[in-house]
């Protein structure tokens, strides 16, 4: 059983998926505006929030944004917009998934059991390459035992490199596992993210030593510079 918050206006929606999410044995409450969804999260500490979009007093984006500034709760976002640019600045904006109204019950329970599922497994688990240290479940990753300050992406991009040690991975498998769409002309992005890990990491483009390796037209690698 897991503890979720639904932010939607429509009252016929929220019954609908209240009464289905309660009805697999989960925990469900609601809230019809943004601000109040947000208060309530801060509040209730919920496992997992779905939220609409289209909200009378939020943009939807915005919400998910201040959503993830305040905890890295999984959210999936339920919506009846299924515009590309929406789409993709519900993942940029921190969205775990989406999925376009309407929706069935099974493929609603399905979405949030996968969320639940990565969000748990990952709650105790650690990544420790070299000096650097990664805890899944808070979002923490340290360098020699000192914190690094990241933010939602250069976590998750830390992560990836992270779990592949060795490994040369594209700017394009990056930004599909981290932006959750397929890499195209996004490299540019993948590159000031990297950059910015490197220096949050306190190393050089061309440090021999250092844990963050680009290869010119191959991708980046993560290990540790002693073996
Ligand atoms: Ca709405």
């Amino acid at each position: 059983m897991a503890k979720i918050l639904l932010i939607e206006d429509d009252q016929r929606i929220r019954e609908l998926v209240c009464e289905h999410l309660a009805s697999e044995g989960h925990s469900v409450s609601s809230e019809p505006t943004g601000m109040e969804g947000l208060q309530k999260a801060t509040i209730d500490s919920p496992d997992l929030i779905v939220i609409d979009l289209g909200l009378p007093d939020l943009e939807g984006i915005d919400l998910l944004k201040m959503l993830r500034s305040v905890n890295d709760v999984p959210v999936l976002v339920l919506t009846a917009r299924e515009e590309e640019d929406v789409v993709l600045a519900a993942f940029e904006g921190g969205a775990d998934d989406y999925v376009v109204k309407p929706v069935s019950g099974p493929q609603l329970s399905a979405r949030v059991n996968a969320l639940l599922r990565r969000s748990d497994a990952g709650k105790n688990e650690k990544i420790v390459v070299g000096g650097l240290e990664i805890l899944l479940g808070p979002r923490r990753a340290s360098m020699n035992e000192v914190p690094l300050d990241l933010t939602t992406k250069e976590f998750d991009v830390l992560v990836y490199l992270a779990s592949r040690t060795g490994t040369v991975v594209s700017k394009e498998e990056l930004h599909s596992a981290v932006w959750k769409t397929p890499g195209g002309s996004e490299g540019r992005t993948i590159d000031v993210h990297i950059s910015t890990l490197r220096k949050k990491l306190g190393e050089k483009a061309d440090d021999e030593k250092g844990y963050l390796h680009t290869s010119i037209g191959a991708g980046v690698k993560l290990e540790s510079p002693n073996g």
